[in-house]
C-alpha cells in the first residue's frame, strides 16, 4: 500500500472503532505522509504514529486531558515531535491520559475514559492509557507515552503491549508538558519489541534544549533484536514476589522467568528493601515538583481563564478551580505542603534521601546482574469506577513500577500472557544507559511465546 492509503485507512479506522474505546483526544483528519519519502535512510517513513497529549505538538492541540488546556494550540514541536518528523513519520492524532499524566487508570481525563480494548468495562491504566488502548486495538503500530511512575509500563501490562521508559536522560524532555520533572521520561509503546526500539532509535538524544539529556552515544537498539540470553544475569527481588502481588500475575511471571531459565540464563533471587517506601516516597516527590510546574497555569499565560472574575487574585483562584481537576488540585495541595516551610525537614527532605536508598538498592543488584525482572502490576486491569474513589489504592497500585523513575533507570513492561482473560505484564529494568538489555531480554521473551 502507499502511504497515503496507509493514512487514510488508518485515520478512517480510527474514527469508526474509537466511539467505544475513546482514546483519541485529537484525531488529525488532514494528516499527510510527509513528501520524498525515503525508505532506504528512513525505517518510519510513512508510518502513522500516535502521540499523548501531553507531548508538545505544533499546530495540533495539546491539552494534557486537562480543562485548563482545552484551547492550547502550540506554536512549536518538542524535541521527540522535530525528531519523528525528520525521520518522515506521519502524525495522525494526540491520544487520551490522565489529566497532566497523574493517574494509573486514565479515568481522570477531561475527556472521558479510555476504555480497555481487551474488556470495555476495564480502564486500561494510565497515564497513557489511550497510546495503550490505540496500540492494542489496533489502530496504530507505535505509541509515544510518558512514565513518570509507570504511565507508559502499567497500561502496556493491562493492555497486553510492550513498552520502555528509558533512562532519565535519553530521550529530550524539551515540549513534555512537565509533571514531575526529575522523573518524567517520554518512552514507545508498540505491540512488537522491535518496532519500539525503531522508534527510540528516532528520539534518543542530545537536544540544545534539554542539559539533562546525555551525551552518551545512542546505540542501534534494534541490534538487540534476534539475539539468544545464554548467561544473561536475571535478578528477581522478593519484595515483587511477594503476596502483595496477585497469585495468577505471579505464576504468570514465574512461568516467564522459568523460559529465561531454559534458555541458560542465570536467576538469581536478590532483594529490594526500600520497596515498602517507593509509593509514599515518589508521591511526596512527584506531587512537590507538579505543585512547582503547575503554577505556570495561572488563567493570564496559557488556556483556560474563568468568567465574570472581579479582579486580578479572582482570575488566579477561579481559573484554577474550574480549569484543574479533582486529581491534579489533590496533587498541588500535597506538593505545595510537602514543600511548605513546615513540612519540608519532614516530608521533601526526608523523601530525598529516602529516594538515594532506593538507588543504592538497585545499584547493588547490577554489580552483579544484568536485568531484573518481576511483574509489572500487581494486578491485571481493574474495572471503570473501581478504584477513582479511593486515591491511597490508585496510588498503591503503582508500587511495583515507580522504582525505577525514583532511580532514573530503563524498565519495560513485556507481554506475559492472560490472567482470568486480561493481559498481564513482565517487567525488565536494566542499570542506566543498558536499554539494550531489556530489548534483548523483552525480545526473547516475545519470541518465546
Ligand atoms: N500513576 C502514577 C501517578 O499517578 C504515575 C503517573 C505517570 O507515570 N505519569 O503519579
Amino acid at each position: 500500500v502507499s502511504a497515503e492509503a496507509l493514512t487514510k485507512d488508518t485515520i478512517e479506522n480510527i474514527k469508526k472503532t474509537d466511539e467505544k474505546l475513546n482514546a483519541w483526544i485529537t484525531v488529525k483528519d488532514d494528516a499527510k505522509p510527509a513528501e520524498n519519502l525515503d525508505f532506504e535512510a528512513n525505517k518510519l517513513a510513512g508510518i502513522p504514529i500516535a502521540i499523548k497529549d501531553n507531548i508538545i505538538t505544533n499546530g495540533i492541540k495539546t491539552t494534557a486531558a486537562s480543562h485548563m488546556l482545552y484551547n492550547y494550540m502550540p506554536m512549536y514541536d518538542a524535541t521527540v515531535i522535530s525528531k519523528l518528523k525528520r525521520a518522515q513519520a506521519t502524525l495522525v492524532g494526540k491520544t487520551n491520559m490522565d489529566e497532566f499524566a497523574m493517574g494509573s487508570s486514565t479515568e481522570h481525563s477531561y475527556y472521558g475514559p479510555t476504555h480497555n480494548p481487551w474488556n470495555l468495562d476495564k480502564v486500561p491504566g494510565g497515564s497513557s492509557g489511550g497510546s495503550a488502548a490505540a496500540v492494542a486495538s489496533g489502530q496504530i503500530v507505535a505509541a509515544l507515552g510518558s512514565d513518570t511512575g509507570g504511565s507508559i509500563r502499567q497500561p502496556a501490562a493491562f493492555n497486553g503491549i510492550f513498552g520502555i521508559k528509558p533512562t532519565y536522560g535519553r530521550v529530550s524532555r524539551w515540549g513534555l508538558i512537565a509533571f514531575g520533572s526529575s522523573l518524567d521520561q517520554i518512552g514507545v509503546m508498540s505491540k512488537r519489541v522491535k518496532d519500539s526500539a525503531e522508534v527510540l532509535n528516532v528520539i534518543s538524544g542530545p537536544d540544545e534544549h534539554d542539559s539533562t539529556v546525555s551525551e552518551k552515544e545512542v546505540p542501534d537498539f534494534t541490534s538487540f533484536i534476534g539475539q539468544d540470553i545464554k548467561g544473561l544475569r536475571v535478578a528477581v527481588p522478593k519484595e515483587y514476589m511477594s503476596d502483595a502481588v496477585d497469585e495468577g500475575v505471579r505464576q504468570a511471571v514465574q512461568d516467564q522467568i522459568e523460559v529465561l531459565k531454559q534458555a541458560g540464563a542465570i536467576i538469581n533471587e536478590v532483594s529490594l528493601p526500600h520497596t515498602k517506601y517507593v509509593v509514599p516516597d515518589y508521591y511526596i516527590i512527584a506531587s512537590s515538583e507538579a505543585s512547582s510546574n503547575l503554577q505556570r497555569y495561572d488563567g493570564i499565560r496559557y488556556g483556560y481563564r474563568a468568567k465574570d472574575t472581579k479582579n486580578l487574585l479572582d482570575v488566579y483562584v477561579k481559573s484554577r478551580s474550574e480549569g484543574f481537576g479533582e486529581e491534579v488540585k489533590r496533587r498541588i495541595m500535597l506538593g505545595s505542603f510537602a514543600l511548605s516551610a513546615g513540612a519540608y525537614d519532614r516530608f521533601f527532605r526526608q523523601a530525598a534521601k529516602v529516594r538515594t536508598l532506593i538507588c543504592d538498592d538497585f545499584d547493588k543488584i547490577f554489580k552483579d546482574n544484568d536485568v531484573i525482572v518481576g511483574p509489572t502490576t500487581t494486578t491485571p486491569a481493574f474495572g471503570i469506577g473501581e478504584e477513582i474513589s479511593d486515591p491511597i489504592k490508585m496510588y498503591n497500585n503503582d508500587i511495583l513500577t515507580i522504582s525505577a523513575n525514583l532511580a532514573g533507570i530503563p524498565a519495560a513492561s513485556v507481554p506475559a500472557g492472560l490472567v482470568d482473560g486480561m493481559p498481564v505484564g513482565l517487567q525488565i529494568m536494566a542499570k542506566r544507559f543498558d536499554e539494550g538489555s531489556i530489548f534483548k531480554t523483552a525480545d526473547f521473551i516475545e519470541r518465546s511465546n
